[in-house]
């Protein structure tokens, strides 16, 4: 399998590169080619088994002889020691796809712990210490810490905004130590991330440091989330009725790899998008123009984005082709008002307590549902556990959340980060001090 950019077709790089090197110096996006066509008799055979076995099924399918069989069983078995079940809200007709069942609570675990786990695969054929950066506005940070906590030859620093996270997940950030590194910033998540750019084209500093990004643009962060598809496939198949997945969408990287796993062949009949009020995707497939915008802030923050980087990737998957994206996508978009209304109906229907992200993929589902008059079995994806937004989910909802025990463990852990202000060079240098 190799990897071309968005940008230029014609040529491709390894997927080591891809890995590495997260994106092209074109700044296209990495595409895997050719994208194995699996057919539906390869799904049909994997689909009742568990995420890893599908992990792997599916890997073996896109690596060939590239990675040994016996590595790469490993490699996908340690990534997901964890399920992804589909909860029936209507038995027959519409089910949830917990994604949150990994050690931060978000779907994000997945794509960031079989990026760690390649890449330990890769590190340990050379003895240069790879040096991980990440920004994070919450859940990225989270996923990213714990997925590559004790990798051997991989190092994460990772920024973050200093009071702008949820004190949960900040504890994700900074209580973890060994190889993990928390920077918080006196600035805004976009002056992390700015700090970050900085770091990649300081030559002086790639001199000296193998840098490496773990961001969601990177494509084996991506690949790994069309795994659920299938096993949540595997769940509804005997309902015997067409499959349609709603997935709650910011960076569209979920929603991206939904389509790649549809173009090898998993048969899903349809995708909703749904958006808070970062709706340019919704407004794409109902006016045919695509224009990004500046982000809104909305409860449902992790969906905070005005310009979507995997726009582009949906696109290519669809050929470019605006009648082709919109026969295989609908789009919905709901405010803050009408995301916590939603949370009380589902409540109230369902006894099913949301976060504000999985409760807008919902009314997305139940709006299509009422839309077409068609019969199929629909999938919310539900992105995140209820209790990383306590406060919110308690006041809305009016009664306590239960917090899972890995994650309420974290609270009376002792924070470690190192507070900077937002300036490039003081970053620098601290990071040269921490890996020295
Ligand atoms: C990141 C995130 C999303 C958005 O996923 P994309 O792949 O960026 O579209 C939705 N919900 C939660 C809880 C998230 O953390």
């Amino acid at each position: 399998m190799r990897f071309y950019s968005t940008n230029s077709p014609q040529t491709s790089v390894t997927a080591k590169e891809a890995l590495f090197h997260s994106m092209p110096s074109d700044k296209g996006l990495y595409m895997p080619t050719p994208l194995p066509r699996l057919g539906a008799d390869f799904f049909e055979a994997i689909a009742g088994r568990s995420l890893a076995d599908i992990g792997f099924a599916i890997s073996q399918a896109l690596f060939g002889t590239e990675i040994s069989n016996a590595d790469l069983e490993e490699l996908t078995h340690h990534a997901f020691p964890f399920d992804t079940p589909v909860v029936e809200l209507e038995p027959g007709k519409m089910g949830v796809l917990e994604l949150f069942h990994g050690p931060s609570l978000a779907f994000k675990d997945v794509g960031a712990r079989y990026m760690a786990a390649l890449m330990s695969y890769y590190s340990k054929q050379s003895d240069k210490e790879v040096n991980i950066l990440v920004a994070t506005s919450g859940d990225t940070g989270g996923a990213v810490a714990m997925g590559f906590h004790n990798v051997p030859g991989v190092r994460v620093s990772i920024l973050y905004p200093s009071g702008r996270v949820s004190e949960l997940q900040e504890k994700q950030l900074t209580t973890l130590g060994g190889n993990v590194q928390a920077f918080e910033v006196d600035g805004s998540f976009d002056d992390c991330q700015a700090i970050v750019k900085q770091a990649f084209i300081d030559l002086e500093l790639n001199s000296q440091l193998s840098l490496s990004s773990a961001n969601s643009i990177n494509i084996f962060r991506l690949i790994p989330q069309g795994f659920y598809y299938v096993r949540a496939y595997g769940q509804v198949r005997q309902q015997e009725k067409p499959v349609v997945f709603s997935t709650p969408s910011g960076n569209f990287g979920n929603l991206s790899a939904g389509a790649m796993v549809q173009q090898m062949g998993l048969p899903i009949a349809h995708f909703v998008a749904a958006t808070n009020l970062n709706q340019v995707v919704p407004v794409y497939l109902e006016t045919g123009i695509y224009s990004p915008k500046s982000s809104i802030a909305t409860i449902s923050n992790a969906m905070d984005v005005g310009s979507p980087s995997n726009f582009v990737r949906l696109a290519n998957l669809y050929g470019n082709d605006y009648d082709r994206f919109k026969a295989n996508v609908s789009g919905y978009f709901y405010n803050d008002d009408e995301t916590r209304a939603g949370m009380r109906q589902i409540y109230d229907q369902y006894s099913y307590v949301t976060c504000p992200h999985t409760a807008i993929g919902i009314m997305g589902l139940q709006a299509y549902m009422n839309e077409t008059k068609s019969d199929f079995v629909g999938v919310a994806l539900a992105t995140a556990h209820p209790s990383k937004f306590k406060p919110l989910v308690e006041d809305v909802l009016n009664k306590p959340v239960d917090v899972p025990e890995r994650l309420a463990i974290l609270a009376d852990r002792t924070k470690q980060s190192i507070h900077i202000p937002a300036l490039y060079e003081s970053f620098k240098e601290s990071l040269l001090q921490t890996v020295s």
